[in-house]
């Protein structure tokens, strides 16, 4: 198996016809609880780990993220995380109104007007914690909005890259409004889920049998994700903000996490729906 960088992988499609099809994979972590320390713990091994082995992934960061590190003096996490793609998931993530609320009754022009204003200091911090400008966006759950294709030129941001519905073709890149998309989501989008066994070995043949079809159909490319903080708790983080209230997930429109039995230095919850992301 091989694997890439994102970037790179965008200008690869489209190699030498006589060569095998190739198929690409794509990890990535969308990094975003800005509640609790042992997520950062998480991200900082997760990145180490793979840097050992070889691999950049990308870690999707959210801005309050970023600075919760800066807050709390976690430069270790910071480095280590440099070491890989920064990405950017919007400065507050699931904090209401989310996106796609409060760009639901504007116009394009006005919405990416909106959406810049509100992310752009987001940006800004990224490039000024990890000394490197966001590869790409991703959106917070399902909050996608299609404003936000206009803004991200603005944002120097030319990759939209996540798991979604909303707007796909055949779960393989495409253009959108000017924007490079890689949004597989059913199809191409493999994770572990080793709380329920046999965990790693099944997540292998998935990831086998959805290389294979890639190849059947002349290349392509695979995702598969997580989040740090779901190697350090059994809920999402934003439904342990309240008790009282509503999650922050369900206030922005997602979907409420799924809380399973904890199991130590194990993935907690189920996915492959489109709300975890
Ligand atoms: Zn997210």
């Amino acid at each position: 198996m091989r694997l890439f960088l994102l970037l790179p992988l965008a200008l690869c499609f489209g190699l030498r016809a006589a060569s095998p099809p190739p198929v690409y994979v794509t990890v990535w972590f969308d990094t975003e609880d800005f509640i609790d320390p042992r997520s950062d713990d998480a991200a900082k091994e997760i990145a180490e780990r793979l840097r050992a082995l070889g691999v950049r992934a990308t870690f999707k960061v959210v801005g309050e993220k970023a600075r919760f590190l800066e807050r709390n003096g976690r430069r270790d996490v910071i480095e280590a995380l440099r070491f890989h793609d920064i990405g950017y998931h919007t400065n507050y993530h699931s904090v209401p109104p989310a996106p796609a609320e409060y760009l639901e009754t504007m116009d394009l022009a006005e919405g990416a007007a909106e959406f810049y204003a509100r992310e752009a200091g987001g940006v800004r911090d990224l490039v000024r914690i990890f000394g490197q400008r966001p590869s790409c966006y991703g959106q917070p759950g399902n909050s996608f909005a299609p404003h936000v294709y206009h803004a991200l030129e603005r944002l120097g941001i030319g990759l939209y890259f996540d798991a979604f519905t909303q707007v796909r073709i055949d779960d393989q890149p495409f253009w959108y409004e000017g924007i490079l998309t890689m949004a597989s989501h059913d199809a191409f989008t493999v994770r572990a889920e080793p709380d329920a066994p046999p965990g790693i070995a099944e997540a292998r043949q998935a990831v086998d049998a959805e290389w294979a079809k890639l190849q059947q159909r002349g290349g392509g490319f695979l995702s598969i994700y997580y989040h740090p903080t779901e190697f350090v708790n059994a809920e999402f983080w934003e439904a342990r903000t309240s008790p009282a209230a509503p999650t922050l997930r369900e206030a922005s429109g997602g979907c409420r996490s799924r809380a399973l039995p904890a199991r130590s230095g194990a993935l907690m919850r189920r996915s492959r729906n489109s709300c975890d992301t």
